[in-house]
């Protein structure tokens, strides 16, 4: 039974480090069970995938709790109900916990859109990944196995895959400096995602490769000899650029493959960091270094970790080659990243702030992101901050702030520090004056000019920054320092929302309606609501939907003027199947009303609207509002179709249950009322309303009367037009 873990123990002795055998076996045995008669896409037992990904996991030297967490990874997801992550959590602790339930897919809410279910999960993923980083490296893992297996899936989901491989999940690797997997990643969704791009790249490698076959081993050869003379400890490897690497130097820089200088690349390990320097000044000796290749990311290391000394210099037969020197443990990090830290390292991460320093970036796009509650936002800040490539900017002291590429002077200010950032009035770049929205050049040297008079960021400048740092802390500097002026103008934006609306309201209507949608949206109080909004915390946009919801909901239609399509009343006296015998498609049990604007009869072609929490409105199917309802995107979906009960008018006994309305118009006359009313009392037509308009051409007379259906109304009406001074007689809409 262990066969099938034979290798992932032998890992975990080659590891050096104390695992809890029996818990990895334990974990082994439940995701044995519970993937028990499940097959991968190849056709394999289920099994073998949480097994590879668990060899990858102890192969980056993490702890027990990752390889059980690698073993389980897919039982909740996959296993239906059958475990839950209680159970995970009794059998193997919390840890284990929420690393499963991190790398576990939000399946139980159902989304309506596949690009927000993604969004959600990611999310949840990075959310997990704040609280434990492990979470990530599993993760990736498991990617990288999927990747290697990934020929096994059809044609389009391999696609899909690859795509967000190459968008999400490389960048985060390389943000976590695990190049290693990084590389790997790349490599593979390439060949799926341009499959002949990949090929000619990869043919013109072993073309080129063939022709200087000997040019890595004499180059190295060379190295030895100058380093040797110099008594150090080294270990040298030399090999061809990876094929994603080349290729993307091609498209990136429009280059053809014979321009590449970068395709021999020669790694010194060193024994100490300043035998780096040493190595360094003893190559630059001996090859003719090219200008502006020379990078110290030693003393600089990068935001993910990366340290070491690169240079590219001219070898024999004037072919270029790139140098990079650093020490083991530089290495060690340089392959995989914050996850080398587990590799030194047998307890739990604590107490370690230069690690934590360098995670901080997680819990800052958490941070920003939670300021918001935007999801394009989250989508936005996980771009900029992971995926984007960095540019290297100079303080006039020559310290180095690494930006996103198309971050801003504003950006550059606010990463020095939010004091910078709030008292900046102007910048230079290169000693030179430049706007502050510029975006600088990778090397410049910029200089931010603040001012102890100055009023402070403005609120523009959130349109202009590119980071989540820079935008998140504005956005603080706003909620803290302009609280009055933020609920103003977020009070202003709101109304300025409602006036589209043309309705007028109370003050007492106003903060019903933002009390209630601060309820749906989490917010404290109606200041809350004001002040996020006013510091740029939440766009009035994203909330428009369910504004204008809330406000339909408080503020009445003035019955003269019957624009929504949710007003509605009660049916008068139900009948028998409680619906006033309408039979609406597909739902049973829904509270059904009539529509007070068009008053459907039986008889009537109708349709039911969903309004939101009162059940179904019941229109005529001309009625003017569904006319014009139907054409209003934000309605799509709402309609739904509704006929009468066969015999709708009979079953309720009551020949005066559904109410109508009539418009009769007549010349004016004195009797005209009594008229009318007198021929309704002969009918026995029971009157609830009437009212009248005075025209130039005679009077308007509008009158709600009861009636059975569509015939009984129309005989009412014919009826009524026989009646003295009475010109027409219409059926009418308030
Ligand atoms: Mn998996």
């Amino acid at each position: 039974m262990y066969a099938a873990i034979a290798k992932l123990v032998m890992i975990s002795d080659d590891n050096n480090r104390p695992y809890d055998m029996n818990k990895i076996k334990r974990a082994y045995k439940y995701a044995y069970r519970l993937h028990d008669g499940q097959f991968r896409a190849s056709g394999e037992p289920y099994i073998m995938h949480p097994v590879a990904v668990a060899e990858i996991v102890a192969s980056l030297g993490l702890d027990t709790d990752s390889v059980c967490a690698a073993l389980l990874h897919d039982t909740v997801e996959d296993c239906g109900n059958e475990i839950s992550i209680e159970i995970i959590r009794k059998e193997f602790g919390p840890t284990v916990e929420l690393l499963v339930d991190g790398l576990t897919k939000l399946v139980q809410i159902p989304f309506d859109d596949k690009e927000e279910e993604h969004m959600e999960n990611l999310r949840k993923m990075f959310l997990a990944m704040a609280k434990d980083v492990r979470v990530i490296f599993i993760k990736l893992c498991d990617r990288l196995h999927n990747m290697r297996t990934l020929m096994a899936k059809p044609e389009k989901k391999r696609r899909i895959t690859a795509l967000e491989t190459m968008q999400v999940y490389a960048p985060l690797a390389h943000r976590l400096g695990m190049q290693r997997i990084k590389q790997e990643l790349e490599n593979i969704s390439l060949q799926y995602l341009d499959p002949i791009g990949y090929d000619e790249v990869r043919t013109d490698i072993e073309d080129k490769y063939g022709a200087n076959i000997d040019f890595i081993a004499r180059t190295k050869d060379i190295l030895y000899e100058k380093l040797g003379e110099n008594g150090l400890t080294f270990n040298i490897d030399g090999r061809v650029k990876s094929v994603y690497s080349i290729y993307r130097k091609m498209f990136s820089q429009n280059k053809s493959f014979d321009e590449i200088y970068d395709f021999y690349a020669f790694r010194i390990i060193t024994a100490t960091e300043l035998e780096c320097y040493t190595v360094m000044g003893i190559i630059h000796d001996a090859f003719k270094s090219m200008p502006g290749r020379f990078k110290d990311y030693i003393s600089t290391p990068k935001p993910n970790m990366y340290q070491s000394l690169h240079t590219t210099v001219i070898g024999r037969d004037g072919i270029p080659f790139e140098v990079q020197i650093r020490t083991k443990k530089m290495h060690q990090i340089a392959e995989y990243g914050v996850a080398a830290h587990w590799k030194y390292k047998s307890g739990i991460k604590e107490s370690d702030e230069s690690f934590d320093e360098k995670l901080r970036w997680i819990s800052k796009l958490i941070e920003s992101e939670e300021g918001t509650r935007d999801s394009d936002e989250f989508m936005r800040a996980l771009k900029v901050d992971i995926v984007q490539d960095e540019i290297f900017v100079f303080t006039p002291k020559g310290d180095v702030i690494t930006l996103p590429q198309g971050a801003t002077l504003i950006d550059f200010a606010y990463s020095i520090h939010s004091a910078v950032g709030n008292k900046m009035v102007g910048a230079k770049i290169n000693g030179i004056i430049a706007p502050i929205d510029r975006i600088p050049n990778n090397g410049d040297i910029v200089q931010i000019i603040t001012s102890s008079s100055s009023k402070g960021p403005s609120r523009d400048w959130l349109k202009v920054v590119k980071t989540g740092e820079a935008r998140s802390k504005i956005r603080q500097w706003f909620k803290k320092e302009r609280k009055t002026e933020n609920i103003m103008v977020g009070k202003a934006e709101i109304e300025r929302e409602f006036r589209k609306y043309g309705r007028p309201y109370t003050p007492a209507q106003r903060d019903e309606i933002l009390a209630n949608l601060g309820h749906r949206i989490g917010m404290a109080s109606v200041e809350d609501l004001f002040n996020t909004i006013g510091y740029g915390g939440l766009a009035v946009a994203k909330i428009a939907v369910k504004l204008k919801d809330e406000f339909d909901r408080v503020v009445a239609l003035p019955p003269e003027e019957p624009t929504a399509l949710e007003v509605e009343k009660i049916a008068v006296k139900p009948g028998k199947k409680n619906k006033g015998g309408v039979v609406v498609d597909g739902v049973d049990g829904c509270e059904v009303k009539f529509a007070r604007c068009c008053n459907p009869l039986p008889g009537d072609s109708i349709v039911g609207f969903i309004t939101k929490g009162y059940g179904i409105s019941i229109h005529k199917s001309d009625c003017p509002n569904v006319i014009l309802g139907e054409s209003n995107p934000a309605n799509a979906g709402r309609f739904i179709s509704a006929h009468w009960e066969k015999e709708a008018s009979k079953s309720s006994g009551d020949g005066n249950m559904f109410e109508a309305i009539m418009q009769v118009f007549a010349e004016n006359d004195l009797m005209l009322l009594a008229d009318l009313t007198a021929a309704l009392a002969e009918m026995r037509v029971s009157l609830h309303q009437i009212n009248t308009q005075m025209k130039s051409q005679g009077i308007i007379v509008n009158m709600v009367v009861g009636c059975r259906d569509i015939d009984h109304f129309r005989s009412i009406m014919s009826r009524l037009k026989s009646v003295n001074h009475v010109i027409d007689v219409k059926r009418g809409y308030t």
